[in-house]
């Protein structure tokens, strides 16, 4: 809806709310003026010839009546059922009487829909209004409540103000030249992209990362949350969305950015008991906007999320956030610098090493940091003291570990041991095997759902892979939990994803590949979608005693593996040693760093 097209309609709701109000103070003021008569009063008045403009309606007998000093007066009585009225006014000489239809339903209604239809302006009146905090126009239900936060207010942000994340910094450092000067960028032919998704845990410092865009930029930032689309009334979203852009157009350059987009940007068949009309048109909406600018008005959408995996797959589209920048926990390194950017405002003893505390600190966050360093600022202040100590972060980094949004994301040193260890496991293996991919980099440093990962990046592209390659990566995959059975002499539920890998790799090699020679060249399942229901139907294709050799054959391959992994590892001992204590220290180690390693380690 466009604003002059709102403004009237504001202006007819408020005119019919004060019409209401006027007639139903008439209404109560006529009531009053009147004075009730008993029937008999209005008898014995009447035949005393004292009435005159006489109404009478089925319900309700009103007229005027003179008494004796002259004085007119309203009045009203209820009739009862009296044959004679008609005759008795004619004899009494009334002027003027007539009778009136039963309005009393057309009062009653007024009444009682007046009561209802006022109470809903007052509740929309403060209740949406409220709702609206920030929003100055009381009736304005689609406006958006985007937060507006100028560079010039309060301090800007930069990207100083972000630590630890340079490749985010960047990638994004070029829409921050294009927001500088969008009509020089077009003219080199620069191609930006509409649409960027920042994606990591949440405190990693997405927002902020965004904010330091405009700030950059300087330029305006606009900012709302995908969850304050949906959780309000039904329609709103879209137009809330509409809105948000049309504000940024109008001081474009600008910088948009939605917060928990996976809010409103889930997977539109997700989940049982198909869509959320709401989330949907939302999404929509977002979807057109995209669409809509071709970069020439110079705004940019930035997007954040925990959950890329749950996205719709139409935003992810070309043209649309086409940019998708990860924003991983931060490692050693990274924390330490974001304690600086975090005690540089507070007084810190100079004795306090960054270092020292990023090492202290394993699994923390951007959030959980700024967290401690403000821990540890109140705890000296209660103490009294000129400066934050060390015992003072210490104390804080317990809280902050003990604190509730932390509970599930602690990593106690213990933990980080068997993590460095299961890593190393498979690190060590895959550099002992032939025709593994090279270990691009190792990282005890959380990400996701996992408290570590080996990255693993093919040479080259590969379509064929023999029988001997797979197995080599079967047994990468053990390599984590042989290590830790090795080492600890127990087994943790971490390696629980390697196994599935291993055990579905395995299978296939039976099932699929046909390489197995008991089982033979025959391929069982087609790796075709499963539709609920179709397996179950069709059974399985083969017999049940192939069944037992299958099972058999993938119990084989698996203990197969997992026997050389043990030797190897046994063997190499020293080196693995090596790895996960240069792991534990660093936390993450790339090519060079391990081969530098091992080699130190066999020499
Ligand atoms: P997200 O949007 O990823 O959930 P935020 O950007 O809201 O995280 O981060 C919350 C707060 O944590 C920030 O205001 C900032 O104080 C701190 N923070 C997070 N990441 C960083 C970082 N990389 N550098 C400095 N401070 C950070
Ligand atoms: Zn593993």
């Amino acid at each position: 809806m466009d604003p002059a097209k709102k403004n009237v309609k504001q202006l007819f709701v408020w005119a019919a709310a004060f019409l209401l109000l006027l007639v139903l103070f008439q209404n109560l003021k006529v009531a009053n003026e009147e004075n009730e008569l008993p029937y008999s009063a209005f008898k014995s008045r009447l035949k005393e010839g004292q009435l005159s403009n006489v109404v009478v309606r089925p319900d309700l007998i009103r007229g005027e009546s003179k008494d004796k000093d002259g004085h007119t007066q309203r009045f009203r009585t209820y009739p009862l059922n009296d044959a004679n009225l008609v005759a008795d006014l004619e004899k009494a000489g009334v002027k003027d009487f007539k009778g009136e239809p039963d309005k009393t339903w057309v009062t009653a209604a007024l009444v009682n829909v007046g009561w209802v239809v006022l109470f809903f302006l007052l509740w929309w009146v403060f209740v949406v209004r409220q709702v609206q905090l920030g929003g100055k126009q009381a009736l304005s239900f689609g406006r958006s409540r985007a937060k507006l936060a100028s560079g010039d207010k309060k301090k800007k942000t930069t990207f100083a103000d972000v630590a630890g994340c340079d490749e985010a910094k960047e990638e994004l450092s070029e829409i921050v030249e294009f927001l500088k000067e969008p009509e020089k960028f077009r003219k080199l032919g620069g191609k930006i992209p509409k649409g960027v998704l920042l994606y990591g845990a949440p405190g990693t410092g997405k927002t902020l990362l965004a904010r330091a865009v405009a700030g950059e930029a300087g330029v305006p930032f606009f900012s709302a949350s995908g969850s304050e689309f949906v959780e309000m009334f039904v329609g709103v979203g879209a137009s809330r969305v509409r809105d948000l852009f049309d504000q940024a157009k109008k001081t474009a350059p600008a910088v948009v950015f939605i917060d928990e987009l996976d809010a409103v940007g889930r997977h539109r068949f997700a989940g049982i008991g198909g869509g959320h009309d709401e989330r949907e048109q939302t999404l929509n909406q977002i979807l057109i906007e995209l669409d809509g600018f071709e970069g020439k008005e110079g705004v940019i959408l930035i997007a954040a999320t925990n959950r890329p995996d749950v996205l719709d797959p139409a935003l992810l589209r070309p043209g649309r956030f086409d940019r998708h920048i990860n924003i991983p926990a931060p490692d050693k390194r990274g924390r330490e610098a974001i304690l600086k950017v975090h005690a540089k405002p507070v007084k810190m003893d100079p004795a306090v090493d960054f270092a020292v505390l990023a090492k202290r600190t394993p699994g923390f966050v951007g959030s959980d940091i700024a967290n401690l360093i403000n821990e540890a600022a109140l705890l000296a202040a209660r103490r009294g003291l000129a400066q934050v100590g060390l015992p003072e972060l210490e104390e804080a980094i317990d809280r902050v570990l003990a604190g509730p949004q932390r509970k599930s994301r602690v990593i106690s040193d213990k933990e980080k041991r068997i993590v460095a260890y299961h890593e190393s496991g498979h690190t060590l293996i895959a550099k002992l095997l032939p025709g593994t991919d090279p270990v691009h980099k190792v990282s005890i440093v959380p990400r996701g759902p996992a408290l570590g990962y080996t990255l693993q990046l093919p040479e080259d592209d590969r379509y064929l892979t023999s029988r001997t390659e797979i197995l080599n990566r079967l047994c990468v995959l053990l390599g984590g939990r042989c290590t830790e059975e090795l080492v600890f002499s127990e087994i943790t539920t971490g390696a629980s994803d390697d196994l599935s890998k291993a055990t579905a790799y395995a299978q296939k090699m039976v099932m699929e590949f046909g390489m197995s020679e008991r089982v033979g060249p025959i391929a069982y399942r087609k790796d075709a979608e499963v539709f609920l229901g179709r397996d179950i139907a069709r059974g399985p294709g083969y017999s049940e005693s192939t069944a037992e050799i299958i099972d058999e054959e993938i119990k084989r391959i698996l203990g197969e593996c997992k026997e050389k992994v043990c030797a190897l590892l046994v063997k190499n001992r020293r080196s693995l040693d090596a790895l996960a204590e240069k792991l534990i220290e660093k936390e993450v180690l790339d090519r060079d760093e391990v081969d530098a390693i091992l080699q130190a380690a066999a020499a």
